[in-house]
Parts: C-alpha cells; sequence; structure tokens
C-alpha cells in the first residue's frame, strides 16, 4: 500500500517537470562543438566558422535569438574562435521562470535521490575531464595539465557535495513530554551565480554541485570570455539525471547581471570576480534583499625567512607567481624577503624563471600561456613601466618576450617579470596585475612582513616559507588573511573546507562551498510537534519486503 502511494507520486512529479518545458524557447537547437572522443587538440583554423554558444533552458542547447554576439577570442593567436549572444530580456525572463518553477519539484525530490544524480555528475565529469580542459584551453589560454587542475578543483566540490546526506542532517531534541523540536535547512530557490574568466570549469562547480545537492535551482551566467567549460557541464549534469528547468545558463554582460540582481525569484546570489563587478552586486543584491557571496580581488604574499629551504621556496615561488600567467586569484604576486641572505635568493628566483616557457597551452613543453586579452597585456605593461618610473627595478623583464612559432605572433604573451625594490604606492603593489608579474619587497623581520600583509586591502591568500615552527605559530596568530599556507604556495582549502578569503577579497557573510556554502545555500526551519501516544493507530500493514523507492 505505502509503495503504491510512492508510485503515483512520483509520476506526479514527472508530469510536473514535463510542463517546465512550456516555456518559450522554440527557436532553434544548437549542439556542442565538443565530444568526451572529439575536443580540440590544438588551436583551430584560421578560416574555422565562429562557433555560436549555445544558451541552455529546459536541458536543451538553444540558439539566442540576441542581436547582440560578442566575439570570443582565443587568447594564444587573438582568433575569433566563438561568438557568445548577449541573451534577449524574453530569454532572460524565461530562464528565471523555468528556474523558478523547477524549484517546487525538484526540493520535492528525496535527498538520496538527489545524492545519486550528484554521484552520476561527479563520474561524467571525471570521464569528460580532458573535453573540459582542451575546451579551456582553446577559450581561456592556460596550459593543457593546469586546465586538467581547473576540472579537478571543481570536481571535488561536486565529490564532497555527494557527503551531503551527512552534511544537511538536522538536529532534533525532545523539548518537554512527547514535545519534539527539528531543526532542518531548506533550500532557498533560485540561486543566480556569475562566473569570472580566470577559472572556467572551477567557479561555476564551485557552487552548481551544493546548488543542486541542497535542492535549489540555478540561472548561471558564464563569464562571456569563455562559456564554453560552463555549457559542457550543465550538459553533463542534465546527463545524469538533473531534471529540465533546474539548471539554466544565460549569457551576456551588464543586462544579465542587473537580471539575476533585480529579479525578486532570484533568492541569493554567488559571484567571484574582480573588485569593481563585486562591489555593485553585493551591494545591489543585499540592498534588495538578497543573500550574496562575492570573492574579489587579491594581492597573495609569499614571506620566506632564512631558515627555510631554498630550492622548496625557489621552485614553489616560481610555480605560484607564473604559472596560468598569473591569472589566478591565490597566485603570488609578492614576495616578501626577510633579511639580507633571502634576498640575495631572489636572482635565482630569476634565473628559474626566465627558464619557463611561454608558449600554446596546446604545447606540452609551454610552463605558462597567454594572457586573457589584449587590453589586459596593454594594461599590465604600463603598469611594470609606471613601477619603474616610481623606483622599482626591473631584474626580470618579460614585456618584450615574443613567441617563436609565428602563428602565435598576435597573441598576449607576457614573459615572467620580477620587479624589486617595491613598496607600498608604486603600482605593481598596490594594484591586482593579474599576469606573471612578481613584486618584491625586502624587510628586516618577520614583524615588519606581518604589518605590511595586514595593511594590504586584500586577504584572499598567504604563505610563509621557515623551518621555524615557532615562526609559523606567530605568523599564525598575527597574520589578518583568510587563507595561510606554511611552505605551501597557494593553500586553497579542499572543499571539505570553505574557501575564506577576507578582508578586501570578501563580500558576505558566508564563503563557498564547505559548510559555509551549504549554509549560504540554504535556510533553517524549527518544527517542533506534539505527539501523544495515545493516538497511536496501527494504520499501515506491515510490510515483508525491503523499500526500493527513493
Ligand atoms: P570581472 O569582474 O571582470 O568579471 C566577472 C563577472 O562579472 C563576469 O561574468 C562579467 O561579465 C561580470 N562583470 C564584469 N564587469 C561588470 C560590471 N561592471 N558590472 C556587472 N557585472 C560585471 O572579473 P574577471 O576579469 O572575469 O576575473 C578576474 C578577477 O576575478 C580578478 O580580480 C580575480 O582576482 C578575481 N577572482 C577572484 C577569485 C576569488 O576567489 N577571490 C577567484 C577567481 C577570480
Amino acid at each position: 500500500m505505502l509503495s503504491r502511494v510512492l508510485q503515483v507520486s512520483a509520476k506526479k512529479q514527472a508530469g510536473r517537470f514535463a510542463k517546465v518545458g512550456f516555456v518559450r524557447f522554440q527557436s532553434s537547437l544548437l549542439k556542442l562543438n565538443t565530444s568526451v572522443e572529439n575536443f580540440p587538440t590544438n588551436h583551430l583554423e584560421s578560416k574555422s566558422e565562429p562557433y555560436l554558444t549555445p544558451s541552455f533552458f529546459n536541458n536543451q542547447l538553444i540558439k539566442s535569438e540576441a542581436n547582440t554576439w560578442y566575439d570570443i577570442h582565443d587568447p594564444a593567436t587573438n582568433q575569433v574562435i566563438a561568438k557568445v549572444p548577449q541573451s534577449t530580456a524574453q530569454e532572460l525572463d524565461d530562464a528565471v521562470k523555468a528556474a523558478d518553477e523547477a524549484f517546487h519539484t525538484w526540493k520535492n525530490y528525496s535527498i538520496i535521490r538527489r545524492q545519486g544524480i550528484a554521484f552520476k555528475f561527479v563520474e561524467l565529469l571525471k570521464l569528460n575531464m580532458d573535453r573540459l580542459a582542451a575546451m579551456i584551453v582553446l577559450e581561456q589560454g592556460k596550459t593543457f595539465p593546469d586546465a586538467k587542475g581547473d576540472v579537478l578543483r571543481g570536481l571535488q566540490v561536486a565529490e564532497q557535495a555527494c557527503n551531503v546526506t551527512n552534511d544537511l542532517q538536522g538536529i532534533s531534541l525532545e523539548v518537554a513530554k512527547d514535545m519534539e523540536t527539528k531543526m532542518i535547512r531548506e533550500p532557498l530557490g533560485v540561486i543566480g551565480s556569475i562566473c569570472p574568466f580566470n577559472f572556467p570549469a572551477m567557479v561555476p562547480l564551485w557552487a552548481l554541485p551544493l546548488v543542486l545537492v541542497t535542492g535549489n535551482t540555478t540561472v548561471i551566467k558564464p563569464s562571456e570570455r569563455v562559456p564554453g567549460a560552463s555549457m559542457i557541464i550543465a550538459q553533463l549534469a542534465a546527463e545524469a539525471g538533473v531534471p529540465p528547468g533546474v539548471i539554466n545558463i544565460v549569457h551576456g554582460k551588464h543586462d544579465t547581471v542587473n537580471k539575476i540582481i533585480e529579479d525578486p525569484r532570484i533568492k541569493a546570489i554567488t559571484f567571484v570576480g574582480g573588485d569593481k563587478a563585486g562591489k555593485y552586486i553585493h551591494d545591489k543584491g543585499s540592498a534588495l534583499g538578497k543573500r550574496v557571496q562575492a570573492n574579489l580581488g587579491a594581492k597573495n604574499h609569499l614571506v620566506v625567512l632564512p631558515d627555510a629551504n631554498k630550492n622548496q621556496f625557489i621552485n614553489a615561488v616560481v610555480g605560484a607567481a607564473f604559472g596560468a600567467a598569473g591569472q589566478r586569484c591565490m597566485a603570488i604576486s609578492v614576495l616578501v624577503t626577510v633579511g639580507k641572505e633571502t634576498n640575495e635568493w631572489v636572482k635565482e628566483v630569476a634565473q628559474d624563471a626566465s627558464r619557463l616557457n611561454v608558449g600554446s597551452g596546446f604545447d606540452p613543453n609551454s610552463d605558462l600561456g597567454p594572457l586573457i586579452n589584449p587590453e589586459s597585456l596593454t594594461r599590465a605593461k604600463e603598469i611594470i613601466t609606471d613601477s619603474v618610473k616610481q623606483g622599482a627595478q626591473l631584474l626580470l623583464d618579460g614585456t618584450d618576450f615574443t613567441p617563436a612559432n609565428p602563428k602565435f605572433s598576435k597573441g598576449n604573451f607576457l614573459g615572467p617579470t620580477i620587479l624589486t625594490n617595491t613598496k607600498p604606492g608604486i603600482r605593481a603593489y598596490d594594484e591586482e596585475i593579474f599576469g606573471p608579474v612578481l613584486s618584491v619587497i625586502n624587510v628586516d623581520t618577520l614583524d615588519e612582513a606581518i604589518e605590511l600583509i595586514n595593511k594590504n586591502k586584500y586577504g584572499n591568500g598567504v604563505s610563509l616559507f621557515t623551518s621555524s615552527g615557532g615562526a609559523a605559530q606567530k605568523f599564525n596568530k598575527e597574520i589578518n588573511c583568510g587563507q595561510v599556507g606554511i611552505n605551501v604556495p597557494i593553500p586553497v582549502p579542499l572543499p571539505m573546507f570553505s574557501f575564506t578569503g577576507n578582508k578586501g577579497s570578501f563580500l558576505g557573510d558566508l564563503n563557498f562551498y564547505g559548510k559555509a556554502g551549504l549554509t549560504f545555500l540554504t535556510q533553517p526551519k524549527t518544527i517542533t510537534s506534539l505527539w501523544k501516544p495515545e493516538n497511536v493507530e496501527e494504520i499501515l500493514k506491515p510490510s515483508t519486503s525491503m523499500p526500493t523507492q527513493h
């Protein structure tokens, strides 16, 4: 009897999802330009037609009816490889409507059923890792192994999300005779996600898996510069069993962001990107009563003490400053040498950095690829020139780097660059460059290093290299920065913890992923019940078989 009731309700649910399909996306369907077996392993031929990036509604890849399409360039060649639409007002509204309607059914899926879909999603992400990485190399420019790291760090959030059956457990207590209070956490509704260009897979996956397992639905706006990975991820989620309407992808710039901020059906916003957009989105979204978590810019310092293991330090700082062409929010952009001896080590850092290969992300010999666009390259060069005028010295100059292969002569390449003698007040220290540029500051004591870092407006990551437990302990206690590494250059915590940037690197109260992420995406409800034992009646016949429904 019980099982029949459940079967009927499952059928009703399926019927409700079918209705979500009636929102107006009857325009033409598109296909993804990659598959698990077939994806780019090199830059496209110059005569290739730009690919039209679809939108994703109702588990379908839709061709936008937009009048405005933005070019997507391969940063290694500056060739236009794809186009992305400015989603129309109608499309934006349809996406929010679909997410809002789907929420009412998706939230009622049992947690076991959502967990099962999450397991499958993880499996598909693993299977498609190379395909996702290839799309990232093509649109974003980073090297293929680094692009796989981008996918892996997102995949790890999806894996952790599968633990939702433990992580989302409520609490209950018998508070009086026959009276129990239980506290559970419920999903909020539609979550808007606005993403940056530098981690095309990881950042959408910082929120999406948790959005799904908690029973929320979503409207995602990938960076208009790198939408390809998000499209694949959405399709994989659908393949894993996420029903239509739960995930929607829209595109564009300000109009799309403003819709996500202003539409009352969107209850919370996750944002990762630069300071200007982040502050605007956080302040406007909060004023409209939404929850907002916003990860912003950074200036991450690495402090080296004379008792550090020199080789370990040099390898770490070279990788962390110049890897991904410095386009990581946790890249080391400032080296603080403590004492005279460690200042001498900077020459060896420069030697190693000068040996890094700059080139195409598809070339297995490349250590770093290009910057995202010509504007970023011009800005980085201007900051370097201005900093030298302000008193910094160019120990390693990557500004005149030209790739050996003429195919890449139009790419946005900047070689590893090291500026010594920098300090607050010099542009290279004051501004986030987001390029392979390391500013060096020499101080006399650890106290001076701590004071310098604590005064910096950002608080994303910091690192200390030392062999002294006492120095590490002092540093841990006195440093005001959200993510601290001891002999670890990029201390991004795995997703059983949260991404805990602070000061000017974060706006909001609850960080991405981990317990804070789950709390951000859910709200508590308490239920107090009184059931007296005399109410008990035997209404169901005992079943003799194991239950099979979710
Ligand atoms: P961005 O701020 O230019 O863009 C981020 C998103 O906001 C994009 O989707 C973009 O379309 C939108 N946007 C841009 N300008 C806007 C505006 N004026 N109003 C409304 N929306 C706007 O950032 P980006 O260049 O794509 O990414 C690089 C930045 O992201 C760096 O500052 C980096 O430090 C930061 N970042 C931070 C973290 C972190 O966890 N702290 C992680 C990755 C990147």
